[in-house]
């Protein structure tokens, strides 16, 4: 009898945007696998539901976007990094049809360092502006990869919240300019600079020669603060990376291999925006 097909997903609220079908189907055609990947869109009040009926709902996992990573955290087995954080963004059921989570945001962003801009750990000293969800797991995994992380953030307060959860230090945002001088790399994770928003307020020519940039926004997939980075000679990093990383994970979990992030996934999703 022929295997049944695999069925996954992405679990948000609205979700008819995520580029997650668009990664997932890329990768089922490349490695031939039978399996399919769709938009779920479930509303916040029904979303406790959703994950506790996960075990017998017939799909093998989801990825978590918002506003459902802070629920699937509380309703699922959360591993180290996602209880640090609050958030799960990617479910599989171990062995004995348990759901499991973890937060690979932040793992992705590195792997995203390492792939554009492999010198980035040099120096040591990272500045990450926001505090919100993609702030959160970026400061967390850069600490754990032995920097030390600045936060500045529009409301103070959250910096200090995130600086102490992660293990950080808070700066305040009018600091932000006299910081970048000795800062080894900054990361955009505000929403500024997305199509639509303002720019974000800051001028990388402020940063060493050696340092990389990266933004977590990817529409534009060039935003302001990279195009002035890139001006300055300086190595950049676009959202989209992290977005490929991160999806890594489910499929390791789910088929058990690492799919390979490249030029021809680049097109695919770089098409739809
Ligand atoms: P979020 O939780 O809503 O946080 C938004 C952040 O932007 C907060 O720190 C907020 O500051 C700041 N901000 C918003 N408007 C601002 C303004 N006018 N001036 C200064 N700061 C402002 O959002 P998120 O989920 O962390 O996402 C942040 C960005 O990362 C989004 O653009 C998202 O698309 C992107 N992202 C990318 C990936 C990827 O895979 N590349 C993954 C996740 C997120 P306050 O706290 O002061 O409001």
């Amino acid at each position: 009898m022929a295997a049944a097909t695999v069925r996954l997903g992405v679990v948000g609220w609205p979700v008819a945007h995520s580029r997650s079908p668009i990664m997932f189907r890329h990768w089922f055609d490349r490695y031939g696998i039978d399996a399919i990947y769709e938009a779920v869109p479930v509303p916040p009040q029904e979303i406790d539901r959703f994950f506790a009926g996960l075990p017998e709902s017939g799909l093998r996992g989801v990825n978590v976007t918002l506003p459902h990573k802070g629920a699937a955290a509380r309703c699922v087995e959360a591993d180290a990094v996602a209880a640090r954080l609050g958030s799960v963004n990617t479910i599989w059921l171990d062995d004995d049809g348990r759901a499991c989570g973890t937060s690979s945001d932040g793992a992705g962003f590195v792997k995203s360092l390492d792939a554009s801009a492999p010198d980035w750990r040099v120096g040591g000293r990272a500045v990450v502006l926001g505090a919100g969800g993609a702030a959160a797991s970026v400061a967390d995994a850069l600490v754990s990869e032995g920097q030390h992380v600045l936060i500045a953030n529009r409301t103070a307060a959250k910096a200090q919240r995130l600086a102490a959860v992660v293990g950080a230090q808070p700066l305040a945002w009018e600091d932000l300019d006299g910081a970048l001088s000795g800062a080894s790399l900054l990361v955009n994770a505000t929403s500024l600079g997305m199509m639509g928003s303002a720019p974000l307020p800051v001028d990388p020519a402020a940063l060493g020669p050696h340092a990389t940039v990266a933004d977590l926004v990817y529409t534009p997939l060039e935003t302001p603060l990279l195009a002035a980075a890139r001006a300055c000679g300086l190595a950049t990093v676009d959202g989209l990376g992290m977005l490929f990383f991160q999806a890594q994970t489910g499929f390791e979990r789910w088929f058990g291999r690492t799919p390979e992030v490249d030029e021809a996934l680049r097109r695919a999703v770089a098409a739809t925006l």
